[in-house]
């Protein structure tokens, strides 16, 4: 497995534009190996060149510490204040957890299918209707985590507050943060392309892509 360079991270992750001084993040991606640069397939039958894999960067202690520092200070407070976060267990489930005993919240989580997708069921803790949900991913990539555990949020009568995921990619946080007039609180920005399956330029120089979920 190659991993991205720091000229390829430069090229193709934007931090969010909200903090200062985040060349510890990046340096943190580069030497954790938290990109992955090959062929892969992702959920929604896109293929990309790169993959972050959240949970290598995860496991640096002192660089998860100051993304939920960051991510943990955009968290409103008083009667504006979450009252639960819900995640997946696959790597959001990671961020989830430190967010978690970070703002001292409660945490539920959602069962992951086998392209560990959240499906709607708990394995892990509990939603109560009046809670104010703060969604965690790692990254949001084509929305449909999101949409799956906002459902999931509604249909126990639940309301989401807010979202704080790692990364975005493309356009979908923010347009489901503008159709639900949600908060979305990111740390970086991933703008490397991704490709549709039948038109993958990966695909026409041979070889097969890397199923994506096989290293989240
Ligand atoms: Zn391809």
């Amino acid at each position: 497995m190659k991993f991205a360079t720091r000229s390829d991270i430069d090229a193709h992750v934007m931090h969010s534009g909200r903090h200062a001084g985040m060349s510890w993040l990046f340096d943190a991606l580069e030497t954790n190996r938290a990109i992955l640069d090959d062929h892969f397939s992702l959920c929604g039958e896109q293929h990309a060149r790169y993959f972050l894999r959240f949970r290598a960067f995860a496991l640096d202690r002192t660089a998860i510490a100051g993304a939920v520092d960051l991510l943990a200070a955009e968290i409103p407070g008083g009667p504006k204040a979450p009252t639960r976060i819900l995640c997946p267990e696959s790597a959001g489930f990671e961020l989830g957890r430190a967010l978690s005993r970070r703002l001292a919240l409660p945490i539920a989580v959602l069962a992951v299918d086998r392209t560990r997708r959240p499906v709607p069921r708990l394995v892990t803790g509990q939603l109560d209707p009046d809670d104010k949900v703060l969604l965690v991913n790692d990254i949001i990539t084509t929305g449909q985590a999101l949409v799956t555990m906002s459902r999931f949020v509604t249909s126990v009568g639940g309301q989401v507050r807010h979202i704080a995921v790692f990364a975005t990619q493309g356009d979908a946080a923010r347009s489901f943060a503008g159709r639900n007039d949600v908060p979305v609180s990111h740390l970086v920005h991933t703008h490397w392309p991704l490709y549709a399956a039948d038109a993958c330029p990966l695909c026409r120089e041979g070889g097969a892509p890397l199923p994506a979920a096989e290293f989240n």
